[in-house]
């Protein structure tokens, strides 16, 4: 008889404690997110691709996210200390360039890149970019880019996030981390996957069909 009391008032406080949907979707075994690697890359707009290749850009691969494609065309990245050369190049065009690198990148070219979302470029530093047959150069644009998670609104509302929400991200790797400020974006167009670079995905051991839980909470939208 003691026994039950006790069961069940253990099971009403449990009940009215509850569970965060972040909480929840981590529990369940759909919470796994997909995540993928974002090496080094430009974006470019219509006069740069002009300036460097002197005609449109050539589709090579269509990327996770749909609509975006890889190009044949590659870049060399000249900076202040140093040079990268076989930049890949993503398409379609976009209104302004951007060239997106993890911090090391940054640090063998000698330019300061801030942590930024993707197209959020107003004064950043710039590089020069050159091809086999042209040059551009970017008065800003150099980003490194903030991470993030590209979802639908289905997957919104079963992870109980919603855009622009920063979460925590318990990362499956080797070495094991919670990535904090994980930006959520939302579309209709996204494909569920997170989207970190090289330096990130070293630091916590990540190999090929790595994936990451939400966890928890960074900041509300
Ligand atoms: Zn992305």
């Amino acid at each position: 008889m003691q026994q039950t009391i006790v069961e069940d008032i253990i099971k009403k406080v449990m009940d009215q404690m509850g569970e965060t949907p972040a909480e929840k979707a981590a529990a369940s075994c759909d919470a796994a997110i997909p995540v993928e690697l974002s090496g080094r890359h430009v974006h470019l707009c219509e006069e740069d691709i002009k300036e460097l290749f002197g005609g449109p850009l050539t589709h090579v691969k269509e990327l996770s996210q749909p609509g975006q494609y890889l190009c044949k065309e590659r870049v060399r990245l000249i900076g202040p200390s140093g040079v990268i050369d076989n930049v890949a190049v993503l398409g379609p065009a976009r209104p302004k360039s951007q060239v997106e690198l993890s911090l090391t990148d940054a640090r063998i070219l000698g330019i300061k890149a801030p942590v930024r979302q993707s197209g959020d470029v107003a004064g950043t530093p710039g590089v020069v970019l050159t091809s086999g047959s042209g040059l551009a150069g970017l008065e800003e644009g150099v980003i490194v880019a903030a991470r993030h998670i590209h979802m639908s609104p289905g997957d919104a509302a079963r992870f109980g996030v919603s855009d622009n929400q920063k979460v925590d991200v318990h990362m499956d790797g080797s070495r094991p981390a919670v990535f904090k400020d994980v930006i959520v974006r939302v579309n209709k167009d996204f494909r569920l996957a997170m989207h970190i670079d090289f330096d990130e995905a070293n630091s916590c051991g990540l190999g090929k069909n790595a994936r990451g839980r939400i966890v928890g909470v960074t900041q509300e939208a």
